[in-house]
């Protein structure tokens, strides 16, 4: 293998072999740009390394090639005496992961060689000096261990009220055998002074880098896997630290907040590159450098612009100047804002740097997702009092309330509130949908405030322990004894978690408000539409709504919809109907039971030629009902506590015996679904009467029937039958098909497919189910530790998993259009509206994805990309 490649031998394709450092310095030096010489040590060497404990066979011979090339080419050797070469040894993964490794400077010097450094800086003593103790204290915390802040005191107490820069060189000799003496008082041992020892030492060091806490942290946010490694860079050192014509800078070649073009940037003169990022002295704006050395400086700007054009991007890089001669140190395609991300693309679009194709492929859904939530202002004044889990984005500002009544009742008054409860059941979503925002003490991201916020598009704050809620009191306590009452404000961020006391200005989405109509104005709202208007014509995949109200369904129209994918139509009997199901569910006769079903038919009918009209002409899939049995039925510890009391009825002794009948352990393996329209006569009826009549009285209507939780063919075809037979008799024209979302009816496709004209994926339940995770516990109880482990790098009912729950959907997809060719095929679980789910569905060949309203543009946006 080879595991060293010089500079010249790299390019920028090569980011997982060269890590992405080293494969943009390989692509500048290519470019004939001044970038000094080096190598770079492969990513497999690391990975190697972490694996065995010990660097491969062959490495230090390799490097020692290498090594010998660059004394060459620089004329002279690795910590000559005399004139020494210096190098530095710098991390450089295949994602940047900024700050989160290692890097040593000035490798090499040692109690001779400062001397040789001395004289090659024309007798700059102080300059020499200064190095070496930057050697020490690098090489020292990062190879060595020892805890910086050692140093760092050190230093402070000899510069007192002083800046670095007015220490003088014997000062700075002092401190090099102040810091010899931590070194040797930590470890045991001398610094070592043999520049190869130091150089193979600080390549481990690097390599162990990839590992350390913070790396590991990193790469889990920002779901980085967590084997790749980092390659490590050895470059001859230049200085930026020589004197004041010499000095070290970062910049970007747009802005990275906005895309605009121009200088941004820092400099520091007299510096190196570490100076700059830890804040020691303050950096002053680029377009100063211009005054003070105006060849580097249109040097520079001349060099932003080729990598710009070269690179087709924005780029950030690190330069460093030395005695007047620009070097570069680093570039990369730099990080930017959501915002700065659709300007860029489409301004580049402009400048015939890219086509609109290569634009939709620039942005993200997440990126849009973020364009869309209200923000706090971030320059405003805050009291942070606790953090919670970020369930759903957004900014918001309210009263706090404890109770939904409460919640609705202030709301219909024109407050704002936010609904702080313990946990949310069904029974709050009156007043979640009264909220600006939700926060709960209890429960993860997949909670049930957590998924119906999102469904929501509400801000919603989950599980913040640190809250003492007592709803009871109307209060809850934060840390610090901070306590908040009903009537107080707070605000919530659903985007990092955070809760403050008080209001926090809040600022709109522009971008919000073009989905819903508004024309665009501004550049970035142009620029959404620019992208949002290409990836619609490019994409294959449909996109539909999850939608049970009329309002759901109409803004699902505004956003892009192409029809409903589910209408959840056990959501329709929350509120005052739900006591119209538990009269169903309960009923002991059939004249009870056909009393209630006679009292939902009705309504059901009202609802579904609302979501008709709002749909105008699109497609309405409708799932018949499909509740889990306690969220319907009273709760049994409330109800044993009522008859146990004096007050008692004969009915409440009644109701409890029933609903202990029907009392299920595991409510979500139970009676739901197809199993309770087959054990309740004549609810599917009622509603398939009920959709059927709807469709009659819309013109245009295109009812879907979908039958939930089947397992079997034979669940599907007794009711296909009945269904059919009253569409049959209505006259009505509607496809019948089925909800994949037990193991077993993805396995029994081709038989399923018989009875269905469509499947639709429902993946909330068939992830449960694969898995054996309750969607409604799992997040909360031990998700974090799962992802701390790096079991999976992202929860399953976010993210679908492709290798399990993905290979069921790829042999339901097979199977089904094995023996029905035109089986339409969808998804509408939650994974519906994720980025990297909505890619899996294009793969996989489904017809739609179908999502919460907010969630629309999103998947509209990936499923361009998707095909592109
Ligand atoms: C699903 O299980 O994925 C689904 C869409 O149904 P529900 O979330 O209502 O169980
Ligand atoms: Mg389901």
């Amino acid at each position: 293998a080879k595991y060293v490649y010089d500079f010249t031998e790299g390019n920028r394709n090569l980011k997982d072999l060269l890590g992405g450092k080293g494969a943009n310095l390989a692509e500048m030096t290519n470019l004939g740009l001044p970038v000094p010489p080096g190598f770079t040590i492969t990513t497999d060497a690391c990975r190697h390394y972490l694996a065995a404990g010990v660097v491969p066979d062959g490495l230090e011979q390799e490097v020692a090639e290498h090594l010998d090339a660059l004394e060459k080419q620089m004329g002279r050797r690795l910590g000559q005496a005399d004139d020494p070469l210096l190098v530095s040894v710098r991390s450089g993964a295949k994602f940047s992961m900024p700050g989160m490794m290692e890097t040593v400077l000035n490798i090499g010097l040692n109690d001779e060689s400062v001397h040789g450094l001395a004289k090659q800086a024309g007798g700059n003593d102080r300059f020499a000096w200064d190095s070496y103790r930057r050697l020490i204290q690098m090489f020292g915390k990062t190879v060595l261990g020892i805890d910086g802040d050692l140093f760092e005191h050190a230093l402070d107490t000899l510069k007192g009220k002083r800046q670095d820069t007015d220490l003088d060189a014997g000062e700075l000799q002092g401190l090099v055998e102040t810091f010899k003496g931590i070194v040797h008082e930590q470890t045991g041992k001398d610094f070592p002074t043999d520049p190869r020892e130091q150089m193979r030492l600080a390549v481990m060091a690097v390599f162990d880098s990839w590992n350390a806490p913070r790396a590991i942290l990193y790469r889990r946010q920002e779901r980085i896997p967590a084997d790749l490694g980092t390659a490590v860079n050895i470059v001859a050192m230049v200085f930026g630290n020589v004197g004041n014509d010499s000095g070290t800078g970062v910049a970007f070649t747009r802005d990275p907040g906005t895309g605009r073009q121009g200088i941004y940037g820092d400099y520091l003169q007299n510096a190196q590159g570490e100076d700059v990022v830890a804040g020691i002295r303050n950096t002053i704006p680029l377009e100063e450098l211009e005054r003070i050395d105006k060849r580097s400086y249109d040097e520079l700007l001349g060099i932003m612009e080729t990598l710009e054009n070269h690179y087709r991007d924005l780029c950030d890089i690190e330069f460093t100047i030395e005695r007047g001669k620009l070097w570069m140190l680093q570039t990369r395609v730099g990080k930017r804002t959501a915002a700065a991300a659709f300007c860029i693309a489409t301004q580049l679009v402009d400048q015939g740097l890219i086509t609109i194709d290569e634009a939709v492929t620039r942005v993200t859904g997440d990126q849009l997702a973020q364009l869309m939530f209200p923000r706090f202002d971030g320059g405003a004044d805050k009291k942070k009092i606790a953090k919670g889990m970020n369930a759903s984005p957004g900014a918001a500002v309210g009263k706090a309330v404890f109770c939904s009544e409460r919640a609705v009742e202030l709301s219909e008054q024109g407050e704002d509130v936010i609904l702080v409860r313990r946990e949310t059941n069904p029974d709050d979503l009156s007043g979640m949908i009264a909220a600006k925002g939700i926060l709960t003490s209890r429960g993860g991201k997949t909670s049930h405030a957590a998924v119906v916020a999102r469904g929501m598009g509400k801000t919603c704050v989950c599980g913040a322990e640190e809250l003492e809620v007592s709803t009871s009191e109307g209060r809850f306590t934060a840390p610090g004894g901070v306590v908040v009452s009903e009537g107080d404000v707070i605000s919530i961020d659903g985007t990092s978690g955070e809760i403050y006391l008080g209001e926090v200005p809040v600022v709109d989405s522009a971008v919000v408000e073009y989905f819903e109509g508004a024309e665009p104005e501004d550049e970035l709202v142009k620029a959404v539409d620019r992208i949002m208007s290409h990836a619609d014509s490019v994409r294959r995949l449909g996109v539909r709504a999850n939608a049970d109200t009329p309002d759901d369904a109409a803004r699902a129209r505004r956003f892009g919809g192409q029809g409903i994918g589910l209408c959840r139509t056990e959501h329709m009997f929350l509120g005052e109907r739900r006591q119209l199901v538990e009269d169903l569910v309960l009923a002991s006769t059939d004249e009870a039971r056909q009393a209630a079903l006679d009292a939902l038919e009705p309504l059901q009918k009202a609802d579904f030629t609302e979501i008709f009209r709002a749909m105008d002409g699109n497609p309405v899939t409708i799932r018949l009902i499909d509740p889990p049995l306690h969220e319907f039925l009273p709760d049994i510890v409330d109800l044993s506590v009522k008859v146990a009391t004096d007050g008692a009825t004969d009915k409440d002794r009644k109701l409890l015996a029933a609903v202990k009948r029907l009392h299920e352990q595991n409510p979500m393996l139970g009676l739901r679904g197809v199993r309770l329209g087959l054990v309740i006569p004549g609810l599917f009826a009622m509603q398939v009467r009920a959709i059927a009549q709807a469709a009659k009285e819309v013109p245009g209507a295109r009812p879907e029937i979908m039958i939930p939780l089947v397992a079997a063919v034979q669940e599907l075809e007794s009711v296909r039958e009945e269904a059919a037979k009253i569409l049959a008799e209505t006259g009505v024209e509607a496809l019948i098909g089925t909800m994949i979302e037990v193991p077993r009816a993805a396995l029994t496709a081709a038989q399923i497919a018989e009875a269905a004209e469509f499947f639709s994926f429902g993946t909330n339940d068939l992830t449960q189910m694969t898995w054996g995770f309750s969607r409604d516990d799992v997040e909360s109880a031990f998700f974090s530790r799962y992802l701390d482990q790096g079991i999976f790098g992202v929860s399953p009912f976010e993210t679908l998993d492709r290798e399990g729950v993905g290979r069921l959907i790829r042999i339901a997809v097979e199977e089904g259009r094995s023996t029905r060719p035109d089986l339409h095929l969808g998804i509408c679980g939650e994974h519906g509206g994720d980025p990297d789910s909505v890619h899996f569905c294009h793969d996989v060949g489904l017809d739609y994805v179908s999502c919460s309203p907010f969630r629309i543009p999103i998947a509209r946006l990936e499923a361009g990309r998707a095909a592109l």
